[in-house]
């Protein structure tokens, strides 16, 4: 007869195959949605053999009582995450990545702790240390996290939160948790026979320090955050892999680790900062003063702008933060399905910090049915500008702004779409608010610019129907 356990290892090598195989889907937005099942495939395979591992079972008939235990905390997680998913709204995603992601680094630094509680320090356990950095990593992930939920859905000042000496009073916080964590390896009854006591006293540091970290870095940075916190959950997992021997957790928060932290340096070399900009210098405190801008805001009306769009041989479509708040991808995709009826080439130039989260153009345009080849990427489309006749700015603004070229400016250096080269510009906005970086924007004042106010998805729904009239 076949030994049970048996099939366990064998399985686990085919979830993690699937997650890599499901990674590699999720790199290009015609088969990302593949990638998903698959990778949900892999993590259904996992849980259910993880039922059958010894340390959940423990040989000593706990295996009924242990996968009841485990089917009621899926029912509920799983229950709430599906309701919630469902009803998620797209700008409200990278909240929701917080969330979950928050959950992950709780969780590992919850089996951290049990391990910790269960074996004690070294001379019981000499996997204790990594449990110590598992606990550590895992709580500043799952408080940081939680802070970049609260200031993301606006239930906490998304402004930065600073204070004289914050970085070197964070840094001692952080410092007196490795401590803590160093002590209770050393002896476990430190603080007294209790040895629960220092543990809560070293994650009761851990999640200080994420909060604590978390505070001065501004709302609109937060993707990155989050995204780094996505790397530390996954580092925090494969740590516990190691202490728990178990080759699925190793290779999931391996994957995890490296693809978080790749994006977290994509998206802040995107933005031209540094990591250590993002987590330090609390970006957006401060507005840019002193900056003069020459030109005035021309406002043009709707029925002049659908004649130079219908009248037009190309069109650029630029969107950014503004189209996501206004949901107006669909109109977006009607406006270029009557143009592209009149004649006219339409294409769309995609900013890679665009919006709130990486590829949030993306998604958005393809739930609208926008195809694929209509999508440029910045390097791809700005040498097109110059010969184009009429670039449509739809709630766009730091992703468009010449004053990246302008030293001194908050946005010096980040690469922009070249819309200002452009015949004519058309901006779809609601008023004068400006883009996350606070700073005002050169393009909307430039002579070849035309301000059409509204909120975009109103807008377009009129522009649709104008330029259908002619
Ligand atoms: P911005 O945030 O710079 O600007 C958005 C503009 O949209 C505003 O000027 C606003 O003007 C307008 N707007 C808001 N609501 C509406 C509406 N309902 N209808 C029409 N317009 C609206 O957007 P970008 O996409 O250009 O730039 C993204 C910024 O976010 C960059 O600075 C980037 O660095 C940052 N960021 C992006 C990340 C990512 O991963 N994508 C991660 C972290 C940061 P008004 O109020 O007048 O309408």
């Amino acid at each position: 007869m076949v030994d049970v356990f048996e099939i366990i290892e064998p399985v686990y090598i085919l979830a993690v195959l699937l997650f890599i195989y499901a990674l590699r889907q999720m790199s290009n937005p015609a088969t990302a949605r593949a990638g998903i099942l698959w990778a949900g495939a892999g993590m259904l395979l996992a849980i259910l053999v993880t039922g059958l591992d010894p340390a959940i079972s423990g040989n000593s008939g706990h295996l009924v009582v242990n996968l009841a235990l485990m089917g009621f905390g899926i029912a509920i997680g799983g229950g709430i995450a599906f309701v919630a998913a469902k009803r998620v709204q797209m700008t409200d995603m990278p909240q929701m990545v917080a969330v979950y992601n928050g959950m992950g680094g709780g969780a590992a630094g919850a089996i951290a702790a049990v391990s910790l509680m269960m074996n004690g320090g070294w001379s019981t356990n000499n996997l204790s240390p990594l449990d110590i950095a598992a606990g550590l990593i895992g709580s500043i992930s799952f408080a940081g996290s939680v802070i970049a939920f609260l200031k993301l859905q606006g239930w906490m000042r998304a402004k930065p939160i600073t204070f004289p000496g914050q970085v070197p009073a964070n840094l001692a916080v952080l410092g007196a948790a490795i401590v803590a964590g160093g002590l209770f390896v050393w002896n476990p009854s430190f603080l007294g026979s209790v040895p629960i006591s220092l543990l809560a006293v070293f994650f009761a540091l851990g999640l200080l320090y994420g909060l604590a970290m978390t505070l001065p870095i501004g709302g609109a940075d937060m993707p990155v955050v989050i995204s780094l916190y996505n790397a530390l959950t996954g580092i925090a997992v494969g740590i516990d892999g190691f202490a728990l021997n178990n080759y699925a957790m190793i290779v999931a928060g391996v994957i995890v680790g490296a693809a978080g932290s790749l994006l977290t340096i994509l998206m802040a070399r995107a933005m031209n900062r540094s990591i250590s900009n993002v987590l330090f210098s609390a970006f957006g405190a401060h507005e840019e003063e002193g900056a003069v801008i020459h030109g005035s805001l021309k406002p043009i009306d709707l029925d002049d702008a659908a004649a130079m769009l219908a009248y037009a041989g190309t069109v650029i479509i630029c969107p950014g933060y503004g189209m996501a708040v206004a949901q107006a991808q669909h109109k977006v995709k009607e406006l270029t399905d009557v143009l592209e009826a009149k004649g006219v080439q339409v294409k769309f130039a995609i900013h890679p910090v665009a919006g709130r989260m990486p590829g949030h153009m993306n998604v958005l345009l393809a739930e609208a049915n926008v195809p694929y080849d209509h999508l440029l990427d910045l390097d791809e489309i700005n040498p097109e500008f110059a010969s184009t006749d009429v670039a449509v700015v739809i709630g766009a603004n730091d992703t468009v702004n010449p004053a990246a070229r302008r030293v001194g400016s908050p946005l010096q250096g980040m690469p922009i779409l070249n819309v200002d080269q452009a015949r004519n510009v058309i901006v779809l906005k609601r008023g004068a608010g400006k883009g996350f970086a606070g700073v005002e924007n050169d393009l909307f004042y430039k002579d070849n610019s035309r301000m059409l106010y509204g909120d975009a998805q109103e807008t377009l729904t009129r522009l649709v129907q104008a330029v259908k009239k002619l």
